[in-house]
């Protein structure tokens, strides 16, 4: 089997034997299929592969793809930068939010959720040494943070998100996921409940997952790789 539901296939064994080797239940572990710049084709054929949740980065691409997917069995999460401009389209269209990091923000989407979808879950954006963008709080910002997401009543506080800068090696990618694991274990032990860790993407999931990831996120594995669709694009392919 080739293309998404090949690519599928081998994601999932990555994850199960980086399961295996830490000593992890499997199915502890979530798998994101982070759709961005794909369109609703390919979130139909991965569908079709048994696939349940996809990640979207971009509001208004996701809210258009979300509409022609039209398959209330698909759990939508939001990864990308957020606006406030565009809090409420994702308030009304989303399962998930990992990427908040600011109470503005969090207050907005809280507000804005339709109290016929329940609370949103959402995780905090940390900003882990070296994180390849600037977005995210910092560890010191985080548990007064974490105090106030947790008592808006349009969300749930589920747990922390990082996006390390890129490194070699699997000791090296380790690093900034035990940092975000360890970040967990202080909110729990100040009282404050947070059962999620999103992180690692293609090329670190691995390491991810030997410090406790929970859901990896992961785009170019299952979907192909963005820059070669973005040139056929460009050509009109
Ligand atoms: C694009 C993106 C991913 C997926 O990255 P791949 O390297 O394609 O697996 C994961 N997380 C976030 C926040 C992203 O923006």
């Amino acid at each position: 089997m080739g293309g998404i539901g090949g690519n599928l296939q081998a994601v999932r064994a990555r994850m199960a034997a980086a399961a295996l080797a830490a000593g992890r239940d499997p199915s502890s572990i979530g798998l994101l299929a982070v759709s961005k710049t794909f369109g609703a084709e390919a979130v139909i054929a991965a569908r079709a592969e048994g696939q349940r949740a996809f990640g979207e980065s971009y509001v208004q691409e996701a809210v258009d793809k979300i509409a022609q997917v039209a398959d209330p069995g698909i759990e939508w999460h939001f990864i990308g930068p957020l606006q406030s401009n565009k809090t409420r389209a994702v308030a009304e269209h989303f399962d998930w939010v990992h990427s908040v990091s600011s109470l503005k923000i969090a207050r907005r989407l809280s507000d804005q959720r339709p109290a016929n979808r329940g609370p949103l879950s959402v995780c905090l954006q940390v900003n882990v040494s070296g994180e390849a963008t600037k977005a995210g709080i910092s560890e010191a910002e985080l548990p007064a943070l974490a105090r106030e997401v947790a008592s808006l009543p349009g969300l749930r506080l589920r747990g922390l998100m990082c996006i390390p800068a890129p490194a070699e090696g699997f000791d090296a990618r380790r690093v900034p996921f035990a940092e975000l694991a360890r970040m967990q274990q202080r909110l729990l032990a100040a009282g404050i409940a947070v059962d999620t860790l999103s992180m690692g993407m293609s090329d670190d999931l691995e390491a991810a997952i030997a410090e406790g990831a929970t859901w990896v996120r992961v785009g170019a594995a299952i979907f192909g790789d963005r820059t070669a669709r973005a040139k056929v694009d460009a050509a009109g392919g």
